[in-house]
C-alpha cells in the first residue's frame, strides 16, 4: 500500500533492525522503543486496524503472537514476562495505520497501561 509506512519497511524502502522474518510476517526494534526490548511484530501484507481484521487473517494473526512467542525464548524474557499490545485508532494511540503487534520486555510494567 502506497505511503504506507510498515509497507515500505516490508519493501526494504525504509531499513529497519530486523529481529524475525518469514515469509507473512516481519519482527523489528521499535524505533524510539519503550522499554529495553520493544519489537514490532507485522504482517507483511497491509491491514490498516483490527478493525479491518477479517476471518481469513486468523491464521496470520495467530503466527504473529507465535512469531512473539519465540523470540520471548530465544531472547530469555519468556520467564520474567513481557507484554504484546495492539494499539487501534485514535484514543488507543495508534500512529502507524498497519496493524502491528508490540512486544515489551525488560523492566516491569504498569498496570492499568496510560
Ligand atoms: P503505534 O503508535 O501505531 O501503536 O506504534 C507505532 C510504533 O512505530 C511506535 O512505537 C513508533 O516508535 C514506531 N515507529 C514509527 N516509525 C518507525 C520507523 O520508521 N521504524 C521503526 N522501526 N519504528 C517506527
Ligand atoms: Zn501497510
Amino acid at each position: 500500500m502506497e505511503n504506507c509506512l510498515f509497507c515500505k519497511v516490508v519493501a526494504g524502502d525504509i531499513a529497519s533492525d530486523k529481529v524475525y522474518e518469514d515469509d507473512e510476517i516481519l519482527a523489528f526494534n521499535d524505533i524510539n522503543p519503550k522499554a529495553p526490548t520493544h519489537i514490532l511484530l507485522i504482517p507483511k501484507i497491509h491491514i490498516a486496524t483490527l478493525n479491518d481484521l477479517e476471518k481469513g487473517h486468523a491464521e496470520l494473526i495467530g503466527k504473529l503472537f507465535l512469531a512473539a512467542k519465540r523470540i520471548a525464548r530465544e531472547q530469555g524474557f519468556d520467564g520474567g514476562g513481557y507484554r504484546t499490545v495492539i494499539n487501534c485508532n485514535r484514543l488507543a494511540g495508534q500512529s502507524v495505520f498497519h496493524i502491528h503487534v508490540h512486544m515489551l520486555a525488560g523492566r516491569l510494567m504498569g498496570w492499568p497501561p496510560g
